[in-house]
């Protein structure tokens, strides 16, 4: 990045890059004042157990509507967060947000009490020292056991730093929380890495299931992969079935668990609990 090349260097900037550095620092102001202000949401988008056809958990997601720029892409305001240092308090704020909400939701008998919230962590969360601690205070304070909370973390994660990652795992683990291998096959992963690491369950990226249609190599990646996974005792979930041709593949090749358009789009958590409570009128969305 030319800004940092020192005072005493010629530096260039054309109009484009200027626009995405205003821009970017314009996020990060508002996306700080959002967080003061308590304009930060979160949506709720079933995981489906594919035997049965119905929600046997959720995956939290961070929304951001602006007053003035409308509804921003949640990857792109994540990724300013994570540069940012904002990552910290944004995560609190989902992981708070989806204990409390499952929390009133297992306050309703219909809702079955292993139902389960799953909650991405970014790295810096992840080695940040105080994620565990956080994590027990939450199950605390909403009266959930640990089998009703899901972390999910990226593989490029734990790549460098393979021990201590295997030693945070555990650590959650030891509160009854499963971990979760987002994404996988998007980072530099390989099948070996599965042994070595002590996930409880492996979300597959979208990218494999969606080549599903024309690449006959996505199938052969996904038998593997699930394979594997199961001989090693871990659940996998298919990510990202849009069509109704893709989740025939997925529940073809054995896939047990899923979460796409396909199923159920992300939902505000009113209409989750309307789905929990009276299946049968929630309209799928
Ligand atoms: P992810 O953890 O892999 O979450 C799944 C993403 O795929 C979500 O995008 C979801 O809306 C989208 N998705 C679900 N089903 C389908 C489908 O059938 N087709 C397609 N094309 N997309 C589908 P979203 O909500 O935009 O989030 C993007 C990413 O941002 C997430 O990917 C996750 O890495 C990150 N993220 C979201 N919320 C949080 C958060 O609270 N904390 C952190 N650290 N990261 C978050
Ligand atoms: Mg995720
Ligand atoms: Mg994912
Ligand atoms: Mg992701």
């Amino acid at each position: 990045e030319a800004k940092r090349q020192g005072k005493n260097q010629y530096v260039v900037f054309d109009a484009r890059m200027r626009g995405e550095e205003v821009s970017r620092m314009y996020l990060e102001s508002e996306l700080r004042l959002a967080l003061q202000q308590d304009q930060l949401t979160v949506q709720f988008q079933p995981i489906v157990d594919l035997d049965v056809g119905e929600p046997v958990g959720c995956e939290a997601l961070a929304r951001w509507k602006h007053d003035v720029m409308g509804r921003v892409d949640t990857a792109r305001f994540i990724t300013v967060a994570e540069d940012t240092g904002l990552i910290t308090p944004l995560g609190r704020f989902v992981l708070e947000k989806a204990c409390a909400t499952l929390g009133e939701w297992l306050k309703r008998p219909e809702v079955p009490q292993d139902f389960y919230v799953s909650v991405n962590v970014s790295p810096k969360e992840f080695y940040s020292g105080d994620l565990v601690p956080f994590v027990g205070a939450m199950l605390d304070k909403y009266r959930l056991r640990g089998a009703n909370l899901r972390l999910e973390i990226t593989e490029n994660v734990i790549i460098q730093h393979d021990r201590e990652a295997a030693a945070i795992l555990g650590q959650i683990q030891a509160l009854g929380v499963r971990t979760c291998l987002d994404d996988f096959g998007t980072g530099y992963s390989s099948l070996s890495y599965l042994q070595q690491l002590p996930f409880d369950v492996i979300k597959v990226d979208r990218s494999f299931i969606q080549g599903l249609s024309d690449k006959q190599q996505s199938r052969e990646i996904l038998r593997a992969v699930l394979g594997l996974a199961t001989a090693l005792g871990m659940d996998v979930v298919a990510e990202g079935a849009e069509s109704p041709e893709q989740l025939a593949e997925i529940r073809a090749l054995g896939f047990r668990w899923g979460q796409g358009y396909g199923l159920f789009h992300p939902m505000d958590r009113s209409k989750l609990a309307s789905l929990l409570t009276h299946p049968s009128t929630a309209e799928q969305s």
